[in-house]
């Protein structure tokens, strides 16, 4: 039977039973970078927690669709790349590979599409167009706005006031603009930045823009399952989301809107624009992959968690034990040639319940770390009957989690020489124990 999943809800502010709008099928978009120069190590945080949400959910049965997007038509872009002397596409697609780069080494599941706004223009184009005819966008001096006063659920997700956000805005210099809370669909402009000459004038589209247009397109709907990134994006741009898809579409755009908690050091915020950032690909290279994982997955999605060299190294000891087990128990299996077994039930159940949990993924570790004493235990007393269960299990539960798992290879000759170690020492020869031993360590067999 399926579990029943709870998901906090940010727009409803509690958890609810998460069930896909369409039948089995389940469609996840998490904004993605901005992408004019290394990502930090907390950029990575929402990415970790969809591919731990997706592979959670597909174990549960459903087909997940997930995609993330790259932001690479923005005004930080247009400047780091007149800085560096290089085409926005140039620069973009520079970043773009590496951070691909580090998607791999943290083992991300392939998306469903990576779709970059840059090829969406014309989507946008129109999608602002409908607006400006159905009365939710106007234009100002130069740019085109977004009528906030039409769209009465303005703050319902970022649990705002519109009043309360009057009275922090200040006055704007364009004096088209007919509230200060109208934010732009369309930058009119000719300057020497990326820009597009189109039925609504030559210019870029804005950021909030970006994401809702390719969150339809994508999808094909005018409804997705979940939306999601970091905290920082629930106000303005999730907010700006929802507005334009009310007025568009009449939906909130995401039935489950959840918002991943910040990567801190010091306390603080990690930050491109606060100078404190770690980069992940140095983090990467010199923890690894699964490390990282397990370092986020040490808090709540939700919570925020401090980055420390202490953590970080604290994280890459457990795990590498953990897999360590693993491997050990993989190479025993092969050794004396266990069959496969079958998942334990028991953990399983537990494991899936605890994810199911609006991913409560501390407990979800704490049946991992149980099967690895249990199997540590069998290692240790050669008593093989519950290895082939016991490996299974931890196997699948290390992959849900995202693990990039150790490969064991045993070949016939390995096996037979094996045997032959295991006869000497039975018949007291330790001369040829001894010439074996050596050759076993070597294949990472003993
Ligand atoms: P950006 O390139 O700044 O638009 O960020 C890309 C993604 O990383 C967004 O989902 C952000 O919310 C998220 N993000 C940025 N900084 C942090 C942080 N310190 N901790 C967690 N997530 C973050
Ligand atoms: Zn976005």
């Amino acid at each position: 039977m399926r579990t029943q999943i709870k998901l906090y809800d940010s727009y409803e502010g509690q958890m609810r039973p998460f069930v896909p709008l369409r039948g089995n099928d389940v469609s996840i978009y998490y904004c993605g970078p901005t992408v004019y120069n290394y990502v930090h190590l907390g950029n990575f945080r929402p990415t970790i927690t969809f591919d731990l949400l997706t592979r959670f959910l597909r174990e549960e049965g459903y087909e997940v669709r997930c995609v993330s997007n790259y932001t690479d038509i923005d005004d930080k872009i247009i400047r780091e790349s007149q800085k560096e002397g290089k085409s926005e596409k140039d620069l973009s697609q520079f970043y773009i590979a590496a951070y691909e780069d580090s998607l791999s080494l943290l083992n991300v599941l392939p998306l469903f599409r990576h779709p970059k706004a840059s090829e969406y223009i014309d989507k946008m184009v129109d999608f602002i167009d409908d607006l400006m005819k159905e009365g939710y966008a106007y234009r100002g001096e130069d740019d085109i706005y977004f009528a906030v006063s039409r769209i009465p659920e303005y703050g319902n997700l970022s649990k705002q006031k519109v009043e309360d956000l009057h009275a922090g805005k200040r006055i704007d210099v364009d004096p088209l603009k007919k509230d200060p809370l109208d934010f732009v669909l369309w930058k009119r402009t000719d300057d020497d930045g990326i820009k597009f000459d189109t039925k609504i004038g030559r210019g870029r589209p804005g950021w909030h823009t970006e994401c809702v247009v390719m969150a339809h397109d994508v999808f094909q709907a005018d409804m997705i399952d979940i939306h999601g990134g970091g905290f920082d994006l629930k106000f303005p741009h999730h907010e700006n989301e929802i507005a334009q898809s009310m007025a568009h579409d009449h939906t909130r755009l995401a039935n489950f809107w959840m918002h991943v908690g910040f990567l801190l050091t010091g306390g603080v915020k990690m930050s491109k624009s606060l100078g404190n950032s770690i980069l992940a690909k140095d983090v990467l290279a010199r923890y690894g992959g699964n490390a990282v994982r397990l370092f986020f997955y040490q808090s709540h999605y939700r919570a925020p968690v401090n980055y420390t060299e202490e953590n970080l190294l604290q994280s890459q000891k457990t795990v590498e034990r953990h897999l360590a087990t693993y491997r050990r128990a993989k190479i025993q299996l092969a050794l004396h040639a266990l069959p496969e077994g079958s998942i334990l039930e028991e953990p399983y159940e537990r494991f899936l319940l605890a994810l199911s949990d609006d991913l409560n993924v501390a407990n979800a570790l704490s049946v991992v770390d149980a099967l690895v004493k249990e199997t540590n235990q069998v290692l240790t007393h050669k008593d093989f009957a519950s290895l082939p269960s016991l490996v299974r299990t931890l196997g699948r539960l290390l992959g849900v989690l995202g693990f990039l798992l150790p490969t064991v290879e045993v070949t016939p000759e390995d096996r037979a020489r094996y045997q032959e170690y295991l006869e000497a020492r039975e018949r007291k020869d330790y001369a040829r124990s001894d010439e074996l031993r050596p050759l076993l360590m070597e294949r990472g067999l003993l």
